[in-house]
């Protein structure tokens, strides 16, 4: 019952938001570009995240020459998407980790590990995650994956297909749950759906396609508070790196 349950709110949020994951024009996608786009992600917007991405890329030719930059200068082109200390020294400490490691600055081994060595191999770098590792898994290689961030940890819980209290563990028991061919479009549609449908504060429950589905014990509250205010937000980053 739970499955089918599953299953209805995987095809309804599909056929709202679509089913295709779009697939890289090149080939292949550098892995490193991916995973340092990734980790400017956090905890910001799309929007600045991806402003400085191209600030890095534009500033350093090659991710050596940031080795040996001034943390400072790092900062500086970053600072637009928040957390900039923090994310500046990470991805300084990491690159020069990974080149003391790899002998270069590439990933394209990965390519040739299965999901759970890529996780025991970029969980031993500081400042990288679960979420950060399955994005670079569906994004980069284009493999199914189930990234858990805030919004799909709310919305999980809300609809009730979880009972969980971090994202962390969201994303062990959706993993188990979610059938692999759905996991990455699943995991898109229900970052739109909760930016646009089930927000944080307030869910638009009068507006939500899967309200007769929904576990949440305010929904009804909800609908008759916020009828009429959905707002569209369906700019995916990760997908244009
Ligand atoms: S009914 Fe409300 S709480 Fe439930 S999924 Fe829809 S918007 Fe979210």
């Amino acid at each position: 019952m739970k499955n089918r349950r599953l299953t209805e709110i995987i095809k309804r949020l599909e056929d709202h938001f679509g089913s295709n994951v779009r697939k890289s024009a090149r080939k292949k996608k550098n892995l490193l570009d991916v995973l340092i786009a990734v980790k400017l992600s956090q905890n910001t917007t799309d929007r600045t995240s991806h402003k400085a991405y191209l600030n890095l890329k534009r500033r350093f030719a090659k991710w050596e020459d940031l080795i040996n930059a001034p943390l400072q200068e790092i900062k500086k082109e970053i600072k637009v998407c928040g957390m900039a200390e923090s994310k500046s020294r990470d991805i300084k400490a990491m690159l020069r980790e990974m080149k003391k490691n790899y002998g270069k600055l590439t990933l394209n081994h990965l390519r040739r590990l299965s999901d759970d060595e890529i996780y025991e191999e970029l969980l031993g770098y500081k400042g990288i995650g679960t979420k950060t590792i399955a994005c670079l898994i569906a994004f980069g290689l284009e493999r199914p994956a189930f990234p858990v961030d805030t919004h799909v940890h709310r919305v999980m819980n809300r609809m009730g297909i979880v009972n969980t209290t971090t994202p962390e563990k969201t994303f062990d028991v959706s993993n188990e749950l979610i059938p692999v061919e759905s996991k990455t479009t699943f995991h898109l549609n229900l970052i739109k759906f909760g930016r646009s449908v089930c927000k944080a504060p307030a869910p638009l429950c009068g507006e939500c396609c899967v309200y007769d589905l929904c576990n949440f014990g305010q929904k009804q509250y909800y609908k008759d508070r916020n009828k009429g205010k959905i707002k569209e937000n369906n700019f995916i980053i990760l997908e244009n790196i």
